[in-house]
């Protein structure tokens, strides 16, 4: 007989993709292919069975990038007992080409939408992987602003773009855009292919620093290598809230970090769902398996570079660590 849980968890569900390929995704390339709406029910019923409490979103990654986004919002919230939020996250691509998505986003209580930049125009259009893309943030920017939600830059630093990021930052004070803020991203999914070029902490130019996120925690690799050398103690990810993310192939993941091989959790419709809530429970998957079984200071020595200023905070340095664990194991 099947236990009712008193839980509440989190459905984030690719039902629709992304216009965008960017360089930094931490999802990395996931294909973009539809789920079609009826799905969604068949979905939320299979988790109703064991969770007393469940929230769905259609979108994993580009907010409401439907033709017909408000329906899915509506929908969204129907097949949620607790309703979803909307973050500070909106697309960028719908602000630009549809004139009542900022409507929209006014009535569903939006104050503020965060917008990323890559550096200047060849830059961003590069790293988001499309053409237009920064003249777009630009326009969003504006219209964002004519309907009193604030937009928030936030700007991706390393090698290659360093020299630009302060022209971005005159850019968005050119309009009277107050909340900015710069960060190299965890090394994560995409953004792990840019490893070599990741920003050296000396490399960042002393007026980026008051926009630099949590700057002082920010450490070199190797303080990191320092700090974990010695560290007996295992890396095991955990999150707060019960989040699982859901990919077009019904795949399931944590949200701990890209949706790989060994984090996957199982097959919404393809396993017995009993044993997918025990693995749910219990975070008992291939990727955690590893983590309990390797210490942290043998990850370092295996995976870290003693010589390296690259930039990093230190979990998402040890989630690098274990993902190359993964990688080779
Ligand atoms: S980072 Fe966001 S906008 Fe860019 S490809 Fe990934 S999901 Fe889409």
């Amino acid at each position: 007989m099947k236990q009712l849980l008193d839980k509440h968890i989190n459905l984030v569900v690719d039902m629709h993709g992304c216009p965008n390929r960017c360089m930094h995704c931490w999802l990395g390339d996931v294909p973009n292919n539809i789920i079609p709406d009826a799905m969604d029910l068949k979905i939320v019923n299979r988790f109703k069975e064991y969770f007393k409490d469940v929230t769905f979103y259609s979108w994993l990654r580009e907010p409401d990038f439907f033709q017909d986004y408000k329906n899915r919002w509506t929908l969204d919230n129907e097949l949620s007992n607790t309703k979803p939020n909307r973050f500070e996250l909106a697309s960028f691509y719908k602000i630009v080409r549809d004139i009542n998505y900022v409507k929209f986003l006014k009535e569903v209580g939006t104050k503020k939408v965060q917008l990323t930049f890559f550096g200047m125009e060849e830059l961003t259009d590069k790293y988001i992987g499309r053409k237009g893309a920064f003249n777009e943030l630009l326009l969003a920017t504006t219209i964002l602003q004519e309907n009193d939600i604030s937009p928030r830059w936030q700007i991706f630093i390393n090698e290659e773009n360093k020299d630009e990021i302060l022209d971005v930052i005159h850019i968005a004070k050119n309009n009277n855009v107050k909340d900015i803020f710069i960060h190299a991203g965890s090394c994560d999914g995409n953004n792990r292919k840019l490893y070599d070029i990741r920003i050296n902490k000396e490399d960042i130019y002393k007026e980026l620093i008051p926009y630099y996120l949590d700057y002082n925690e920010l450490l070199t690799e190797k303080e990191c290598y320092k700090l974990l050398e010695n560290d007996n103690s295992y890396f095991i990810p955990d999150s707060s809230e019960l989040v699982i993310n859901i990919t077009s192939d019904y795949n399931m993941y944590f949200n701990y970090t890209n949706p790989s091989k060994k984090w996957r959790i199982g097959n919404v419709f393809d396993d017995n769902f009993e044993e997918i809530v025990n693995r749910i429970i219990n975070k008992d998957i291939e990727a955690i398996r590893i983590a309990k079984s390797i210490p942290i200071k043998d990850l370092v020595k295996k995976y870290g570079n003693y010589n390296s200023n690259r930039v990093f905070f230190l979990d998402d340095y040890k989630m690098y660590l274990l993902n190359n664990e993964l990688n080779n194991n």
